[in-house]
């Protein structure tokens, strides 16, 4: 059965990890997908192995965004399912953070949403069959880290996440008698492509060898493990399908017990 089958998707960051798990799981359960990434040769991959649409887009330039949205309105109808992922670590305390570091964390991690949101509701507003709105499913990639849980060494990064918190709440209770709904899922530790870049940097910044770094990243996870995309993406077909349609502005924490 193709839960997502009707409907179609617009997805940041979809390149890789949580993104591209979330841009694969859709196009398995039938939506129709328009996946964006700022890197071209990641899309072209994702396209080949899943024969979905795609973007080049860099969400933290809202002309681009405002022009993509256009473009995917009118090439494919009202969107119905936006999954804003992407979002970037920056590693340190409130010290260490610079104004780069905070102004380029809130640009990706949080304005982005607000202008993918802004862009897209519009479509989801709009009448659709018998005068009502056609409806929509906004899920926005939050993180444990920041209004669930406090994490040592992620101050810039968890501040934007608890941002997003606020956000998502916030879009929810605007429009939760039309027809839309607004959700953030709260990963904890996730493999992905940039958790292992964030592993080989603090090897290489001394103190720990690559074993005991990726060991210290694991054993924060009660579970024992680390946690896989394709975990995070079946939430994200859930919250996306009308199996969800009572849920709205909740936080969905998918952590290992991180945060119990
Ligand atoms: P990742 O960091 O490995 O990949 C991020 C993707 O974002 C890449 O494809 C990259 O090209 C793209 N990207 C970077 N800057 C961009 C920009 N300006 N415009 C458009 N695309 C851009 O993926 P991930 O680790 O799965 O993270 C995805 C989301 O999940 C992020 O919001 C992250 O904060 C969140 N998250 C991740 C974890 C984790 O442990 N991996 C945990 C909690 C939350």
């Amino acid at each position: 059965t193709a839960r997502l089958h009707g409907k179609t998707a617009f997805i940041t960051a979809a390149g890789q990890g949580i993104g591209r798990a979330i841009a694969e799981a859709f196009v398995r359960e039938g939506a129709r997908v328009v996946a964006s990434d700022r890197d071209a040769a990641l899309l072209d991959a994702l396209a080949r192995d899943t024969g979905c649409a795609v973007e080049v887009l860099d969400v933290t330039d809202a002309a681009a965004i405002a022009a993509c949205a256009a473009r995917v309105q009118q090439a494919h109808g009202p969107v119905q399912l936006l999954v804003n992922a992407a979002g970037i670590v920056h590693a340190g305390d409130v010290q260490a953070c610079t104004e780069a570091d905070w102004d380029l964390a809130f640009a990706l991690n949080v304005r982005a949403q607000w202008h993918t949101i802004r862009a897209f509701i519009p479509g989801m507003l709009e009448a659709g069959a018998g005068g009502r709105p056609r409806g929509g499913s906004i899920i926005n990639i939050a993180s444990v880290a920041g209004s669930v849980k406090g994490v040592p060494n992620r101050f810039v990064y968890s501040t934007t996440k608890a941002a997003v918190v606020g956000l998502t709440k916030s879009v929810a209770a605007d429009h939760v008698t039309r027809g839309v709904r607004c959700n953030a899922i709260c990963p904890g530790t996730v493999e992905s492509p940039s958790l292992r870049q964030r592993m080989q940097a603090q090897a290489a910044a001394g103190g720990q060898s690559l074993a005991e770094v990726e060991a210290a990243f694991v054993a924060r996870q009660p579970m024992g493990r680390l946690g896989r995309t394709d975990e995070i993406a079946a939430l994200a077909v859930y919250l996306a399908s009308d199996e969800s349609g009572f849920t709205t502005g909740t936080t969905q924490i998918i952590d290992g017990g991180w945060s119990n």
